[in-house]
């Protein structure tokens, strides 16, 4: 039975996502709320997909709002100065992924003085649609615009349109599928009118006849607002999606919407779709009408150990820890703090580090809602296997992994793991299966080659503030179905089958 199932999913990796708790009754339903001016933000020189941007300040350095402080190299996005003030330093400084990147820290002088970016370029016309593409995309560009949902790659890059395919399908991503996370859900409601401006730019940019804003089910105020805001531009319509897990991931999305499928190993626009966050699209409208760089996003505060739940307007770089003292985390009572959601998001094990573009949430748990589990033995269940939106063996992948047999864990798949944690999620054994993907995938990235071995350890870090990410804190695994054996099975009699796809 049990290989009849495995066969079945590589062959066919289409499933209905999971129905996981919600829990975003805390936040959904509340204005944004605004924080006091920070006194020191920690702005990282890494927040992108790429190369660190070079410094362009040094300390001692006076800086004004909107100003560039770093350069990208090659692929990559500059950033700038969410707030005036002086440049204190300019070093390496724990970063969210536990490296120390190099950092423009500044201390806030208290002026409020504005750097507009250059908007000249963008053409005569006023509207998104007299704009020239070109410009669009420069803007982007300079407004260090990065995937705004986690994934942090330029902006600007995906919205060059490619000759072959050309792209006929923009989808902006306003799933937010993530337990907890309500920040694109409360930018959807407050910012429409810049997320559309910026959207009707995308279209633009990109040349693409069709748009369609994907929202689950479980936000009908925002899909109300954004439906009667969009009658009249042509092209738009807003899709209703069921509220599943990971119905935000770019792959499942481009198949839900488009019924197209990204080949493994491929890219959405290699079947003619791009997908931008909704949270991007805000970011690339204001910059068009305001000239204001990516500065400032919302990011959900929530968690058990959080007094004020709330969505945030938070300047980028702010300590972590500041923001949870705003929302009244008592930090003796912490057990665990993710950034991003429970399924996807890292656990920190350092409360100085600073709020990246890409962070859309600030989870944090005490104890009673985040106990550390110890992981038992792999039943052979395939719980994982069914909950796997990639099609993967994750059981077998996360073994190959901890064995350090990297070459067999690419061909069965490594590289097309998304890290939705849906495998972790399903595991009655509660084993670490994603962070075991992760590490070996990052360890595939540093040594990229075949039968190479490395020193990962059996059992993955935990951050000195609790176990790492692994679900949502609290819930339950669902019940173990009969598979017709529930032993533990010695995973090294397993027989890999060389070139599984
Ligand atoms: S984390 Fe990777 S292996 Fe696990 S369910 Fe998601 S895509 Fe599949
Ligand atoms: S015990 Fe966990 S890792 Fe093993 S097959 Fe079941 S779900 Fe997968």
């Amino acid at each position: 039975m049990f290989a009849a199932a495995f066969v079945e999913r590589i062959t066919n990796p289409h499933h209905s996502g999971l129905k996981l708790p919600q829990q975003k009754a805390a936040t959904a339903g509340k204005a944004v709320k605004r924080l006091p001016p920070p006194e020191r933000l920690i702005v990282s020189l890494w927040q992108h997909a790429g190369e660190p941007c070079s410094p362009l300040v040094q300390k001692g350095d006076r800086v004004i709002r909107g100003q560039k402080i770093g350069e990208a190299r090659g692929l990559g996005a500059p950033v700038h100065a969410p707030i005036c003030g002086r440049v204190v330093a300019v070093e390496p400084r724990l970063h969210p992924s536990g490296l120390w990147i190099p950092a423009v820290v500044i201390e806030n002088d208290g002026r409020d003085s504005f750097l507009p970016l250059d908007r000249s370029f963008l053409g005569d016309g006023g509207s998104p649609e007299e704009m020239n593409p070109e410009g669009i995309r420069r803007l982007a560009r300079e407004a260090g615009l990065v995937g705004m949902g986690g994934g942090l790659f330029p902006s600007y890059v995906k919205l060059t349109p490619r000759d072959d395919p050309r792209p006929d399908f923009l989808i902006l991503n306003g799933c937010e599928c993530e337990p907890y996370l309500t920040c694109d859900h409360r930018l959807m409601v407050e910012e429409t009118p810049t997320l559309l401006w910026g959207a009707r730019a995308m279209k633009r940019a990109l040349g693409v006849s069709r748009v369609v804003i994907a929202i689950e089910d479980n936000k009908p105020d925002a899909i109300a607002l954004l439906r009667q805001m969009v009658r009249g531009l042509p092209g738009f319509e807003v899709r209703v999606l069921p509220s599943l897990y990971p119905q935000g991931a770019e792959r499942t999305l481009v198949r839900t919407i488009t019924g197209r499928v990204v080949p493994r190993r491929g890219l959405p626009a290699d079947v003619g779709v791009v997908v931008h966050n909704v949270a991007t699209a805000s970011a690339l409208g204001r910059a068009l009408l305001t000239g204001e760089p990516l500065l400032q996003r919302i990011v959900t505060v929530d968690g058990d150990a959080v007094a004020e739940p709330a969505n945030y307007w938070v300047p980028i770089g702010l300590p972590v820890r500041e923001l949870l003292k705003a929302a009244g985390v008592d930090e003796s009572a912490l057990r665990q703090v993710i950034l991003g959601g429970p399924m996807m998001g890292t656990a920190v094990a350092d409360l100085d580090v600073p709020v990246l573009k890409g962070c859309g949430g600030v989870l944090a748990f005490t104890a009673r809602a985040s106990p550390v589990d110890e992981a038992g033995p792999c039943l052979r269940c395939g719980r994982c296997l069914d909950a796997c939106p990639q099609g993967l063996a994750p059981f077998q992948l996360a073994r190959l992994v901890a064995a350090g047999r990297l070459d067999q864990a690419v061909t069965w798949g490594l590289a097309d793991c998304v890290e939705c944690g849906s495998c972790a999620y399903s595991c009655p054994s509660r084993r670490p299966l994603v962070q075991y993907l992760r590490m070996g995938k990052a360890a595939w990235r540093e040594h990229p080659r075949p039968a190479v071995r490395t020193t990962l350890p059996g059992t993955p870090p935990t951050g000195q503030l609790g176990a790492v990410s692994n679900g949502i804190p609290g819930a339950q695994p669902r019940a173990l179905p009969d598979r017709g054996t529930s032993e533990p099975v010695n995973q090294e009699q397993e027989v890999i089958p060389q070139g599984a796809a």
